[in-house]
């Protein structure tokens, strides 16, 4: 007979591993999911000099191992599977995931947000080959060559900075001319000397399909329409992110974007009916903040109330 678990974490990000260390010191045992990008978007980042209690900054990888390990140390043990459906509608839960079914009496979604694409087919064609959503993993491969950052907002301009260790020049390329980037990175990427900023600018085709290599961008200006041409060996993708929450529709209420509707920060519903044990933590059901810092707080909400409901149950 399947093991029936208190607690399953789906997701390995800043929210689900806080959601681990606290439902592990809780004596909860909890299995935690890796997903598909094992660590989540803080594992892909570079220096995060707002996490708290660290004054010098930390690497995201390394902020993301140490959780890791402080869950460890209390007993949650990690799989790397992915959730393919879930069975909510009676208790214990059942999850089909690529290591097979798990029961479990609570469910922590932590399962984030993954990169967005343009979705051109020549963009899709050249990913691996010079279009890439992830600048710490490829940027290193186009040391000494022009690169091209699509997007206005923070990841945009993390993005572009970071890409000028590399690059001898980096072009950012946003759709209009107001940018949502916060002042003090827009600042300082308006500052950097390899750093150029078009806005009103659409990427329309990524060229170089046929050489399996980025070519360059056939780019248009919105506003007065003229169609230009710009040789870069890579674009990189800084234009947002998508909630991973598609195995969900159904079970429990998505808005309109896909994004988990919670309650009193992370209880789920279905048709504005709480959905007892299940609960919602980090960028999956937050539009708002997507901060590393609220996605631990919310983990740590998770983790208290699937504690609580796991005693007011009777384990
Ligand atoms: P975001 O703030 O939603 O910005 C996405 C950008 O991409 C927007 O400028 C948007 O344009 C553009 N965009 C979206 N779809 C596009 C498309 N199909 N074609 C062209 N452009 C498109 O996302 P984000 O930059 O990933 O930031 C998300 C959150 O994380 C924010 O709260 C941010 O502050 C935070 N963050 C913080 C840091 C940091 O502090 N170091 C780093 C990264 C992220 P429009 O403006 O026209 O909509």
């Amino acid at each position: 007979m399947t093991e029936t678990r208190d607690t399953v974490i789906l997701g390995s990000g800043c929210a689900g591993l806080t959601a681990a260390i606290y439902t592990a010191r809780a004596g909860l045992k909890p299995l935690i999911l890796e997903g598909h990008e094992p660590g989540g978007q803080l594992s892909i980042t570079t220096l995060v000099e707002n996490f708290p209690g660290w004054p010098d900054g930390i690497q995201g990888p390394e902020l993301i191992e140490n959780m890791k390990k402080q869950a460890e140390r209390f007993g949650a043990t990690f799989q790397l599977a992915h959730l393919n459906r879930v069975e909510l509608g009676a208790h214990p839960f059942k999850l089909h995931t690529s290591a097979g079914e798990i029961h479990t009496r609570t469910l922590i979604v932590a399962s984030g947000a993954s990169a967005r694409w343009l979705g051109l087919a020549s963009e899709q064609a050249l990913i691996g080959h010079g279009v890439s959503s992830c600048a710490t993993c490829d940027g290193f491969f186009f040391r000494g060559k022009e690169i091209a950052v699509v997007g206005g907002g923070d990841s945009a301009m993390e993005e572009a900075l970071f890409l000028t260790r590399f690059a001898t020049k980096v072009t950012v390329l946003h759709r209009r001319e107001g940018f949502r980037a916060s002042k003090i990175m827009l600042e300082r990427a308006i500052a950097h000397p390899n750093i150029e900023l078009r806005t009103n600018t659409v990427v329309e085709e990524v060229l170089g399909v046929e050489d399996k290599d980025v070519r360059g961008l056939r780019l248009r200006d919105v506003a007065t329409g003229a169609q230009s041409t710009l040789p870069v060996s890579a674009l990189f993708l800084g234009i947002g992110h998508e909630p991973n929450a598609k195995m969900f529709h159904g079970q429990i209420d998505l808005d309109d974007d896909g994004y988990i509707r919670t309650r009193d920060n992370v209880l789920t519903t279905r048709r504005g009916e709480v959905v007892h044990g299940v609960f919602a933590c980090g960028d999956v059901q937050d539009r708002r903040y997507r901060q590393a810092i609220t996605a631990a707080g919310s983990g740590c909400m998770a983790a208290l109330e699937a504690e609580k409901f796991l005693e007011e149950r009777g384990r």
